[in-house]
């Protein structure tokens, strides 16, 4: 039997040395188009590589996806977090959990990740061929022939890996099969805001609560000011849930901030009367960082070295809504450099997701971003490409039963 993996990434990888190791009598081939697999993996995590989040139980796991969500379920079930944790062991590389569940090689270097992927394709003898592009799939009466520059052979079966396109054209090849997929739109960016003063704060970190009027709910987490405007894990997260609503807005909207999310709206005055004599400036009751206080001040129109007790009730309002009900117009976004992906892609209605096989082809099976799969920012990604790289790997065997 021959099997082709297309896509040299972390689910290609992952695939073919599954595949490989399950099936020794197997000729198992891994194309890629450049001469630098694994380059994400390179530059994940900011060189670091967010390897997976530790994540106990697969019902929690699952709610870090947007798209997937609860029909990962199986997926984790059969190759979860911990799964991935034993893997990695097994290759010698530990991997160490941050103070927020993202889990990283103990190197902090991304390059013992890449290094083992390559330790375990050459262990196993995967044929790894670079700088092939695959660009038809013709399906035959069995197998699939693939064409690069020239016919590739054909092939008993296939595992496509070729990551998140930003392009739907890109998508185009595999349209042509049949195979049905989702619009992509990107994922995991920041909110750009030309707001010079506010600009002004960047690096500040806080607590708050977002709110996209007329779209999202609530989202309460930490908040980031940049010079372009607001990122963070809570923009982050609304960038990823929202991914389809934004694009269709063409990224202009606006965004509503409380700065106080543990305060009730109707206490923020009589806690700032409790200093009343005070000096707005001395007042900050809240613990805000200062430089967020005094710009809250100031941008509602009120003298530092004002009191409490002296402000109009107007006055006294303006700031209760610049606390509490922030509101900025947002025109644009920007790439998280630390990670991005793709929302959209071959669509899991038709994917059996037990064994990654499509449902129109027998023998066709998908891993990895080209999927309609994307987390939130933290190692979700990667999960998400191991899993699937995993049980597409395993070519639809029981994996006990080997
Ligand atoms: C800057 C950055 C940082 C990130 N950091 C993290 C992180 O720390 N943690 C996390 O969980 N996620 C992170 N992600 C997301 C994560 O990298 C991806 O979700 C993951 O790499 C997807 O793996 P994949 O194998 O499906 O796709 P890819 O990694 O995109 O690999 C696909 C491969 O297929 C090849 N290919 C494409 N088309 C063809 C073709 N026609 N023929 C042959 N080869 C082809 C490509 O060249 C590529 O090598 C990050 C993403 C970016 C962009």
């Amino acid at each position: 039997m021959k099997i082709a993996i297309i896509g040299g990434g972390a689910a290609g990888f992952f695939a073919a040395i599954q595949c490989q190791k399950v099936f020794p009598e197997y000729q198992v081939f891994l194309f890629e188009k450049t001469h630098k697999p694994l380059a994400k993996v390179r530059v994940s995590g900011g060189g670091r590589c967010n390897v997976t989040h530790q994540c106990k139980y697969v019902s929690e796991l699952i709610k870090h996806y947007p798209r997937g969500g609860k029909r990962l379920k199986s997926v984790f079930s059969t190759f979860g977090v911990q799964d991935t944790i034993q893997w990695f062991n097994e290759k010698g590389v530990q991997l160490k959990t941050e103070s927020d569940g993202r889990m990283f090689p103990i190197s902090d270097d991304s390059k013992s990740i890449i290094d083992a992927l390559w330790k375990g394709v050459k262990d196993v003898g995967v044929k790894v061929v670079l700088g092939q592009k695959v660009i038809k799939i013709l399906p035959q009466k069995p197998g699939f022939e693939l064409w690069a520059n020239e016919s590739l052979g054909v092939f008993d079966k296939l595992i496509l890996a070729t990551g998140g396109q930003g392009k739907k054209e890109n998508y185009q090849w595999l349209r042509q099969l049949g195979i049905s997929i989702k619009d992509p739109v990107p994922s995991l960016f920041t909110f750009n805001i030309r707001e010079p003063k506010l600009n002004a704060l960047m690096g500040i970190a806080t607590k708050g609560m977002v709110k996209i009027p007329g779209i999202s709910n609530v989202e309460k987490g930490d908040i980031l000011i940049t010079h372009w405007g607001l990122s963070g894990p809570v923009i982050l997260r609304l960038s990823a849930w929202l991914a389809k609503e934004l694009a269709k807005k063409k990224y202009h909207f606006n965004v509503l901030i409380n700065w106080l999310p543990e305060i009730q709206q109707d206490q923020i005055k009589p806690l700032l009367a409790q200093n009343a004599h005070k000096k707005l400036k001395n007042n900050n009751v809240f613990e805000l960082p200062n430089r967020l206080w005094y710009y809250l001040i100031q941008n509602t129109n009120i003298d530092l070295d004002h009191r409490w007790i002296n402000l109009s009730k107007s006055s006294k309002n303006k700031l209760s809504n610049a606390l509490s009900q922030d509101t900025y117009e947002v025109k644009g976004k920007t790439t998280f450099k630390e990670e991005f992906v793709t929302c959209g892609g071959v669509s899991l209605d038709q994917i059996n997701l037990k064994t990654m096989e499509s449902l129109v082809y027998p023998g066709l099976y998908f891993a990895g971003e080209l999927l309609d799969i994307d987390g939130v920012t933290g190692g979700f990604n990667f999960q998400a490409a191991w899993s699937t790289g995993f049980i597409a790997g395993s070519l639809g065997e029981r994996i006990e039963d080997k």
